[in-house]
């Protein structure tokens, strides 16, 4: 990207941020030569850079900016609720009206017994509070050893310390920093696209269920306190697991007495369609829900951690016992009456229904994609889908990293007025919920394009590709 920086009042903004600004996931040498893009205004699916250039944004955000951005209702909300109450703490026994309003209304809209409800400042912080508190629930129920967690390869759960630690995308464990490794395993990827090539996907499906029973045995059940999985993990490639495999992980947990916490940061809140996915998509009924992003489109940082009333039982049971978890902003009042105005949106605009009518027509025109020589699979469900480019489509080899080729796409398809996300060899998409069936041609259209002149590109450099 070249960041094309025209007016001077743009460039000395590029450059103090250039200058000052250490950005998540910094790649220093491009940074320091190119800046960052800057982003000035958005509006639905769109937004528009400091130069006035527009841009249809199929990220979403970052999977968050579930309504489309800049809703009048929205801002009004947010004002209304800083000049009202613009901050107050929900330590200990206080609270104010929006985080007390939307703890119920998260209950509401949350499958079984989900009815209790922490709040914390984003994704991370929820999955960092879930994670201490399986050794607290199995401490309470009188299993003080049981507090070993188990996650699974390229999953993304966030970035604190003990998030990162769960989680276990190869690229984000550089050597310079440190990561908890006490307590913590990870299973095989249940990716079916990487699958081993002489298995059936419903065997794969055994192999990945006969590895959590023997990590079990292995480690011991009386060792295990929780299981955390992104009903489908984003970050690392939007990996759907194999028929099935969700439900048996859960039959497994339960089973065990092991805590099943879904990270539904990205899934949750209609990006499948539904309120939740856990449930409803794949038959699972968690005993925690991690929630963020789509909690309130993006309009202001706030994360949740959801927990069954029979968690909080056990964690209650005897009354004088302290949860000494918790943030200043956890319920702040502004971020809970954005997320209530945000629920009540997608209710009128009964956007849950929308993605799932919608949802399989961008899987499908998107997925026409794998027409293309370098596209080896497109895979998604609802409003979250990845092109995986390779060099070669039968042994699903792909190109050596200096060939660039994700980020070659989404670089031209900027220029096209089209945000992608590169990801490895990926190029991923979680639009808006709101998307048309105009937008996801656009999509289609301008992203065959940016792939067919990379590919052009490639061939010309010598790269064999198909
Ligand atoms: N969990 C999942 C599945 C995510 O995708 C993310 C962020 O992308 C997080 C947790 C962390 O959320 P946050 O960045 O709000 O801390």
């Amino acid at each position: 990207m070249t960041h094309a920086v025209h007016s001077k009042s743009n460039e000395a903004l590029w450059e103090t941020d250039r200058a000052h600004a250490l950005h998540p996931w910094t790649n220093f040498g491009p940074f320091e030569e190119k800046g960052a893009l800057v982003i000035s205004r958005g509006e639905g699916c769109y937004l528009w850079d400091a130069e006035g250039r527009k841009y249809f944004d199929a990220v979403g955000g970052l999977w968050c900016t579930n309504i489309g951005l800049g809703r009048r209702e929205m801002a009004d909300a947010i004002a209304d609720q800083a000049m009202k109450l613009g901050f107050s703490n929900t330590f200990v026994d206080m609270t104010n009206d929006p985080s007390a309003r939307l703890a119920g209304k998260i209950a509401e809209i949350a499958p079984g017994d989900l009815n209790r409800v922490m709040f914390t400042t984003g994704g991370s912080t929820a999955i960092d509070t879930a994670v201490r508190m399986v050794a607290y629930y199995q401490h309470a129920r009188g299993y003080p050893q049981k507090t070993d967690v188990v996650a699974r390869d390229y999953s993304y759960h966030g970035s604190t310390y003990l998030a990162q630690s769960v989680g276990k995308r190869p690229g984000d464990r550089v050597e310079e920093f440190r990561y908890k490794t006490e307590g913590i395993h990870h299973l095989s990827c249940p990716n079916p696209y990487r699958r081993p090539a002489h298995l059936s996907e419903a065997e794969f499906c055994d192999d990945l269920i006969a590895e959590f029973e023997a990590l079990i045995a292995r480690v011991g059940a009386d060792r295990i306190g929780g299981f955390i999985a992104e009903p489908i993990q984003a970050s690392g490639g939007i990996i759907i697991p194999p028929e099935g495999y969700l439900k048996r992980m859960w039959e497994i947990c339960q089973r065990h007495e092991i805590l099943f916490i879904a990270d539904e940061v990205v899934t949750g809140f209609g990006r499948l369609g539904h309120w939740f996915a856990a449930l409803d998509e794949f038959g699972v009924q968690p005993d925690v829900i991690c929630s963020a992003k789509g909690l309130t489109s993006g309009y202001q940082p706030l994360g949740a951690m959801i927990l069954s009333d029979r968690v909080w039982d056990v964690m209650a049971e005897g009354g004088n016992r302290w949860f000494t978890a918790g943030f200043t902003y956890s319920g702040h009042p502004v971020a809970c009456a954005a997320a209530l105005k945000n629920i009540e949106i997608m209710e009128r605009e009964d956007l849950l229904a929308h993605v799932r009518e919608i949802g399989p027509y961008f899987q499908r025109r998107l997925g026409e994609l794998e027409a293309l020589p370098l596209v080896g699979n497109v895979r998604g469900r609802g409003l979250m889908l990845c092109v995986e480019n390779v060099a070669d489509k039968t042994t699903k080899a792909v190109l050596p990293d200096e060939a660039n080729e994700s980020k070659r796409i989404s670089d031209l398809a900027e220029e096209m007025g089209l945000m992608v996300r590169p990801m490895g060899h990926l190029n991923v998409m979680s639009p808006p919920l709101i998307v048309t069936k105009d937008e996801i041609d656009f999509v289609a259209e301008t992203l065959e394009k940016a792939i067919r002149k990379v590919i052009d590109g490639l061939v010309r450099e010598g790269y064999r590709i198909g």
